[in-house]
């Protein structure tokens, strides 16, 4: 069941948060249900949680359409500028920012809705050719940048780290992104609070919380396996 799953992964986030000694409640588990039949989401919106994960706009919109309004939809997969006028008007944060281009656009749409939509900074971490995301590099330019636009408000960073067997050899990934978070909080930038490190997927989240991950997005080891072909 997919209620028991749930438990089970914020049992195991309670007990990755333990070993660094932080507490678990400082984890979001955020939901990933993309692909995934409406009634899974709500079998667990009945056992009260609240927070899904979703990457594709026309399967987002569909579902925030169809289910409780008091859901916060987190969009984490690769967004196109035309699409964000589609989900301006609930979209609790934005995970997958990695352009100013893209800043820019969710600004002006966010503010024909006339609120602040909070966002992270995509970064490719470990470099690979195949992922969205700004260079660790750059990361703080970008920050600085959008911080001029006053309907967009930065709240931290996320990655995907590679998938690998072995979720140790990931560890260095989310090291190197909690330090680029904790630098970059301490240039105290305006209308920027680094609070969110979003890091951590069904293989790897336990490591990531050890490394300090205060959101993590979880599917498969919540709803099972995804099929894309239907
Ligand atoms: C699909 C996806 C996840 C969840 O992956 P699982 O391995 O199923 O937990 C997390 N983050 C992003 C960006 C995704 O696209």
């Amino acid at each position: 069941m997919i209620e028991d799953n749930l438990k089970l992964v914020k049992k195991k986030i309670a007990d990755a948060a333990a070993r660094a000694g932080r507490d678990g409640e400082e984890v979001t588990l955020v939901a990933v249900s993309k692909t995934k039949p409406e009634e899974d989401i709500m079998a667990l919106y009945k056992a009260g949680h609240r927070d899904f994960g979703e990457n594709y706009i026309q399967e987002l919109r569909t579902k925030h359409d169809d289910l409780p309004e008091d859901i916060r939809w987190h969009m984490i997969g690769h967004l196109q500028r035309n699409k964000v006028k589609y989900i301006a008007s609930y979209v609790y944060m934005i995970h997958s920012v990695d352009s100013l281009a893209l800043a820019e656009t969710i600004e002006k749409e966010a503010a024909k809705h006339d609120r602040v939509i909070p966002v992270l900074i995509e970064v490719n971490v470990a470099g690979e050719d195949t992922k969205f995301g700004v260079a660790p590099s750059e990361a703080e330019d970008l920050v600085r940048a959008i911080s001029a636009l006053p309907h967009v408000k930065v709240r931290g960073f996320m990655t995907s780290a590679p998938y690998v067997e072995d979720p140790e050899e990931d560890r260095i990934f989310f090291e190197r992104l909690r330090h680029l978070s904790v630098d970059t909080a301490e240039k105290k930038i305006d209308n920027v609070t680094v609070d969110v490190l979003s890091m951590g997927m069904s293989n790897d989240y336990e490591v990531a919380v050890e490394e300090g991950s205060t959101m993590v997005r979880v599917g498969t080891a919540i709803f099972g396996e995804r099929d894309y072909t239907k």
